[in-house]
């Protein structure tokens, strides 16, 4: 076999940043090319140079639509990227959605940065000599090391905007979207097939095989794996073979609340709302958790299990997502299926209240009670739940129940956990509402879920590479997945490997 190469760029000892570079002597495919988010020293990364010309090449495969999976596409393009982009059909939709709205973040963060630079020039000068040199360090040769010591103010200092709505446009127009199971060709000697991964709408697992000479090598990107029995899409698809396998370790070592748990949790706080005649604020991730949770209250409700409260879903984004869904009810699992056929729209909830406009988000709090609101975003850290949570954190007829996960040092974690008093928009404010969590909604699945998808290979994979994964979830997943007979390899970022 000629020399192939693997090159980890991304999501290697965290769980951001995805992309992944095979090379042949023929051919260049990048596998995501996704946003780092989150601490300082991961963020920096989006603006050190790639560590290849984006205009050598030949083909990207997008597993899925989240930021941190296909974020910094637009950049790859206006960095001279010119070739498709090859994505479900249904990502290609959800993705649209996410880099505009992300491309649209990004100009007003450069805008509002400018007017601070204005007004003061002098911090912003000292600001962004420290951001140059962060960016010097993590570009430097031990760029991994380099960024862990890049000080946290240099990326609130960055002045321009990575990529604008323009930047976004050119990169969706590279999109091919294309169906599960087909085994299409995407570079010369290479071809890539989509599996359902369960995960969100048109999520993937891609298989990608390489043709050289007499020789075929298949290589596997497990991309986000959903976890069985989740409502509206498949189950993760089992595969059974692979040269070499990728697998991402977001939740290793943790194991998930049921989800029948979840859902009585659910409906009990519902239930305690319309008693009390108070307010349930759910924050929700607008693509996919938000579908969900409207699908189980929808669920509840058919059987009797909650009052019907009115139901604000106060998130464009969010509306815009569930159209995404609703057109594409072939990537629905059999009971949402069951569900449509029954001219039951699996998605909605009888007399939801869409809010679009800034005024009827605003005066949702003066609604007749008892109400629930499913905002975004999830974890409070920018969007219209910021405005709901301010106006009603002291209301003890509120309560604020968590349904996703909270990111280390935003406010929904301080919330979370239990935090008496917290700072918004400049104020601080006593919490007096109440607080809940629900940890069984996940998108992900858990240790023992990920160690049950790897249970259908009949064949072990040469090297299982663990990715996608903070350090701790990775250390806790690795011997597990060595205890199944899996040769495994933990990479850092920019570790390069040949494949044989
Ligand atoms: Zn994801």
């Amino acid at each position: 076999m000629a020399e192939m190469r693997l090159t980890f760029l991304g999501a290697t000892r965290t769980v951001t940043g995805s992309q992944y570079l095979l090379e042949t002597d023929r051919a260049r495919v990048l596998i995501d090319c996704g946003m780092f988010q989150g601490s300082p020293h991961d963020v920096i990364r989006n603006r050190v140079p790639f560590a290849y010309p984006p205009n050598e090449i030949d083909a990207a495969l997008l597993t899925h639509a989240h930021l941190d999976h296909c974020g910094l596409l637009p950049h790859l393009a206006a960095s001279g990227f010119r070739k498709p982009i090859y994505a479900t059909k249904g990502t290609v939709d959800l993705t649209r959605l996410v880099l505009l709205d992300s491309a649209k973040l990004q100009e007003e963060a450069a805008k509002s940065h400018q007017r601070f630079a204005t007004r003061n020039p002098d911090r912003a000068a000292a600001e962004d000599e420290e951001t140059a040199a962060a960016l010097t360090a993590a570009s430097k040769e031990d760029p991994a090391a380099a960024t862990r010591e890049a000080p946290p103010e240099a990326v609130t200092a960055l002045r321009e905007a990575l990529y604008t709505v323009a930047d976004a446009n050119a990169a969706l127009g590279l999109f091919v979207g294309i169906d599960y199971g087909a085994e299409v060709q995407v570079a010369p000697g290479i071809t890539a097939t989509f599996l359902d991964a369960g995960h969100i709408l048109g999520s993937a697992i891609i298989r990608v095989r390489v043709m050289e000479r007499d020789q075929v090598l298949t290589i596997v990107f497990s991309g986000d794996l959903g976890r069985p029995g989740s409502p509206i899409i498949r189950d993760p698809t089992a595969v059974t073979t692979a040269d070499y396998l990728l697998i991402e370790s977001t939740y290793g070592g943790k194991t998930h609340e049921p989800q029948e748990e979840a859902i009585r949790l659910l409906g009990e706080a519902v239930k305690l709302t319309g008693d009390t005649k108070g307010v349930l604020l759910m924050p929700s991730f607008a693509i996919g958790r938000t579908q969900e949770i409207v699908y189980e209250l929808d669920r509840l409700l058919s059987a009797g299990t909650i009052p019907h409260l009115p139901l604000y879903l106060d998130s464009p984004m969010a509306q815009k997502a569930s159209d995404v869904y609703r057109a594409y009810l072939d990537y629905f699992d059999d009971d949402a299926r069951a569900l449509v056929a029954r001219h039951d729209a699996p998605i909605d909830y009888p007399d939801a209240i869409m809010t679009t406009a800034q005024k009827d988000s605003l005066a949702i709090e003066q609604a007749a009670r008892p109400l629930m609101v499913v905002a975004s975003n999830g974890m409070i850290t920018g969007g219209r739940i910021v405005q709901h949570v301010k106006a009603l954190i002291a209301d003890p007829a509120m309560t604020l129940l968590f349904v996703g996960y909270q990111g280390d040092g935003t406010l929904g974690a301080q919330l979370q956990q239990g935090a008496k008093q917290v700072r918004i928009d400049g104020q601080d404010l006593d919490v007096h509402c109440q607080v809940r969590s629900i940890s069984g909604f996940s998108a992900h699945a858990d240790e023992p879920e990920l160690l049950g998808w790897l249970g259908n290979f009949t064949t072990k994979p040469r090297t299982t590479f663990i990715v996608h994964g903070d350090p701790d979830a990775q250390a806790a997943f690795e011997p597990k997945v060595r205890a199944l007979g899996f040769a495994t390899a933990v990479p850092g970022w920019r570790d390069s490997v040949e494949l044989t």
